[in-house]
C-alpha cells in the first residue's frame, strides 16, 4: 500500500503546467477540408462541456502569452485555423452558446472566397468577442519563400486584418505548421508577439513560440480529458510522432516541394 501511495505522490506533480492551446480546423458534418481535421458540431460542443466541467478558464492567446496565472485549473485557448465558412456557421454559434471566445487564424487572401469567411462575418464575430490572428496572407509554405515574399506574407496579412477589422494582430500561425527560425524572425520583425507551431505541448508564457495541441476527428473525449489534465503520456506520444515525421517531411519539402500535398508538414494544417 505504501508503494502505491508513494507512486501516486510521485505521479501527481508530473501533470504538465502551461496553457492548453487547442487548434481546430473544420467544424461541421460536411466540411470542405480534410476529414481527418474536421470535428463535428457534436464533438466541439462536447469539448466545450468538458472544458467547462474541468474548470478551465478559456482565455485569449494574449493572456496565455502574458501568463494568466492564479486559476485552479490550467487555462485553455481555443484557436481555429484557415478561416473557413464553417467557423461562422458552426464554431462561432457554439462558442457563443457556451459563453467562451475563440481565436481565428485567417488568410486575408482567402477571405470572401467561396467556402471561406467574409469580412462582414469576421466583423460580426469580433464584435461578439471573438479574436482574429494571421495564418499568413495566403495558405502557402512560408519556409520556401524568398525574404521579400516572406515579409509580404507576414506583414501584409497583419496589416490587412488590422485594417479590415480594426483589431491588433499579435500572433502568426504559419500554414501547415511550416516554421523555421527565418519565419519566426520575419514575424517578430513584422511586430508579432509570437508564432504558433504545431508541436503538441502546453504553452508557456512569454515565449516567442506558442505550442498548440491539434484536435482531430479521431481525438476522443478520453484523450482530450488527458490533454486538458496535463497527463504527459498523450503529449509524449504526439511529440514522438512529430519528432519522427517532422524531419522527414521537412527533407521532402526542401528537396521536392512538388511532392507535397496539403497538410503534409506536421499533420496540423
Ligand atoms: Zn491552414
Amino acid at each position: 500500500m505504501e508503494a502505491r501511495g508513494l507512486s501516486r505522490r510521485a505521479i501527481a506533480p508530473l501533470g504538465l503546467g502551461g496553457a492548453r492551446v487547442l487548434v481546430y480546423h473544420d467544424v461541421g458534418e460536411h466540411g470542405d477540408g480534410d476529414p481527418r481535421y474536421a470535428v463535428t458540431r457534436t464533438q466541439l460542443a462536447g469539448h466545450l462541456d468538458q472544458i467547462r466541467r474541468g474548470g478551465h478558464p478559456v482565455v485569449p492567446l494574449a493572456r496565455v502569452w502574458s501568463g494568466p496565472g492564479g486559476q485552479a485549473a490550467p487555462a485553455v485557448a481555443l484557436t481555429f485555423d484557415d478561416g473557413r465558412a464553417s467557423d461562422y456557421l458552426h464554431a462561432y454559434p457554439l462558442l457563443l452558446e457556451h459563453g467562451v471566445m475563440g481565436e481565428f487564424f485567417v488568410n486575408p487572401g482567402n477571405i470572401g472566397r467561396a467556402g471561406y469567411l467574409s469580412w462582414p462575418e469576421a466583423r460580426e464575430m469580433l464584435r461578439a468577442g471573438m479574436r482574429f490572428q494571421s495564418h499568413a496572407h495566403d495558405h502557402v509554405y512560408l519556409t520556401l519563400l524568398s525574404a521579400a515574399s516572406l515579409e509580404r506574407q507576414v506583414l501584409d496579412s497583419k496589416r490587412r486584418i488590422e485594417d479590415e477589422l480594426g483589431c491588433a494582430v499579435q500572433f502568426l500561425a504559419p500554414p501547415y505548421g511550416d516554421l523555421n527560425r527565418r519565419v519566426r524572425q520575419a514575424a517578430l520583425a513584422a511586430g508579432y508577439q509570437a508564432v504558433c507551431n504545431s508541436w503538441d505541448w502546453p504553452a508557456r508564457a512569454g515565449r516567442t513560440t506558442v505550442t498548440r495541441v491539434a484536435v482531430y476527428a479521431r481525438t476522443t473525449p478520453e484523450e482530450l480529458a488527458r490533454l486538458l489534465r496535463g497527463d504527459p503520456l498523450p503529449y509524449l506520444r504526439r511529440v514522438v510522432r512529430s519528432a519522427v515525421l517532422y524531419p522527414a517531411k521537412r527533407a521532402v519539402l526542401s528537396l521536392r516541394p512538388g511532392w507535397l500535398t496539403d497538410r503534409f508538414i506536421t499533420g496540423a494544417a
